[in-house]
């Protein structure tokens, strides 16, 4: 358990410590030059220097630390996943962040909750099953519950048959989590910058230097700075930032909305998820109620959000919860989601030599945030995949052989 709030309380000089150095120059060069500042590269740059003793890593962020989807998300984390290759993937990220309050001495409010992907139909059973085995066959704790049980474990949902979609069953898996977005990245940062780890704010990237293959740096809105190794981890611009480095990326960005409810008493433990109805829904340990469903129909740059979201999304919720009609809302957003055809990340080596990749985050990206950051870490400094990320190489297109997650990552995130 974190005791930085208490030993704050009882110091006599204040204020504390901040948590990153000011912002200094830029050097004119680093080893490795990270672009993008959410949690996976600082993930990725703690790991860096914890592991590999590689200090001389420079984060450029565009705008503020974690301040893309990383501040954006609906903080679910789970690996109850439908292919092997994904669970053990996400799994060994579940397990990271069960450890993570401890190994950042920083508090990052880890709740487990339970997690149900209810179903409606007869094929959603047979897919819940399906997972249900893949899950426990890697040793994750998954199982198809009835309704009798779902009923007796989270008591408010709507059991009722006559509603246009009635509860045919769930897939269940207890160790589903929720964790304080922010805390994930502030934790990261800390512990990467206490470690010389140089955090830029308000640093954009504009272009990539190459020369006969490799990366020589990149330009920015601050001076061009040069690096041995670069590593994209920029969510929802991926494909933006792989066209200045000369290749393309098989991923759409679009929209994906939430909003959370003013605070109530807490009444939901655990996190519901329905696919036919579109919706999620968790409470955060403030008490508000966090919403959310599947991405915009179609693709564009923008972060706006819109009153069809609010009303589908609503109108859908009630159906589960139908005692939530007075409830008001106190704010939606949106984030960019980076979709791949597989709905499975994009990482790993890329067509240029010293240029690593961490992209394709879509809907799911949070709960892989402590894997990302170790497994990206290990590639960069071995100039070598890790094999927890063999699967997700760019080259699995033109080889045909996808990770299809589209059964368990789409509105369950
Ligand atoms: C509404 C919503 C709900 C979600 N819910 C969940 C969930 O419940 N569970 C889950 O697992 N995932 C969820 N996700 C997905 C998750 O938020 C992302 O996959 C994850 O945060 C990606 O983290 P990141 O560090 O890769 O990217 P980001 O946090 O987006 O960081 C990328 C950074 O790159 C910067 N950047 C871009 N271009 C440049 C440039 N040229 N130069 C410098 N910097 C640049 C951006 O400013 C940004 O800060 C959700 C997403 C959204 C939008």
């Amino acid at each position: 358990m974190p005791f930085g709030l208490l030993k704050y309380g009882l110091r006599k000089t204040y204020p504390a410590e901040r948590h990153f150095p000011l912002a200094r120059d830029l050097k004119p060069s680093y080893d490795v030059v990270i672009i993008g500042g959410g949690g996976h590269a600082l993930a990725t740059a703690y790991y860096l220097s914890r592991d590999y003793g590689i200090t001389d890593v420079a984060i450029l962020e565009k705008g503020y630390l974690a301040g893309g989807n990383t501040a954006r998300n609906t903080a679910i984390i789970r690996s109850n996943y439908l292919t092997p290759e994904g669970v053990k993937f996400y799994d060994t990220s579940v397990k990271l962040y069960q450890e993570l309050s401890q190994d950042l001495d920083y508090n990052i409010l880890y709740s487990e909750r339970g997690h149900f992907t209810l179903a409606h139909t007869d094929a959603a059973i047979r897919t819940s099953r399906w997972r249900a085995e893949v899950n426990k066959h890697l040793g994750v704790n998954s199982e198809l519950i009835g309704p009798e049980e779902i009923h007796r474990i989270c008591p408010v949902l709507n059991m009722s048959e006559d509603v246009r979609y009635p509860i045919l069953g769930a897939l269940y898996h207890p160790p589903g989590s929720i964790a304080r977005h922010d805390a994930v990245a502030w934790g990261y940062g800390r512990g990467a910058a206490r470690r010389g780890v140089e955090i830029h704010q308000l640093t954009e990237v504009t272009e990539i230097l190459q020369e006969g293959g490799k990366v020589k740096g990149v330009v920015t809105n601050r001076g061009t700075v040069y690096a041995n190794k670069v590593l994209q981890a920029t969510a929802g611009s991926s494909s933006l930032v792989a066209k200045m480095a000369g290749f393309r990326l098989p991923i759409r960005t679009i929209p994906l909305q939430a909003c959370v409810s003013l605070p109530v008493k807490p009444f939901l433990d655990q996190i519901i998820v329905s696919g036919s109805l579109h919706v999620y829904i968790s409470q955060s340990s403030r008490g508000e109620l966090v919403m959310g469903g599947s991405t915009d129909p179609y693709g564009v740059y923008s972060t706006r959000s819109t009153l069809d979201f609010k009303e589908g999304l609503l109108g859908h919720m009630l159906e589960l919860l139908p005692f939530l009609g007075e409830m008001k809302l106190n704010r939606q957003w949106a984030g960019m989601a980076d979709m791949t055809p597989d709905f499975s990340p994009v990482m790993g080596l890329t067509p240029l030599e010293n240029y690593y990749i961490d992209s394709g985050w879509g809907t799911w990206g949070f709960k892989a945030t402590p894997v990302c950051g170790l497994t990206m870490s290990y590639t960069v400094a071995n100039n070598k995949p890790h094999e927890l990320i063999e699967p997700f190489r760019l080259s699995r297109f033109e080889e045909m052989k996808q990770v299809g997650e589209k059964g368990a990552a789409s509105v369950g995130h």
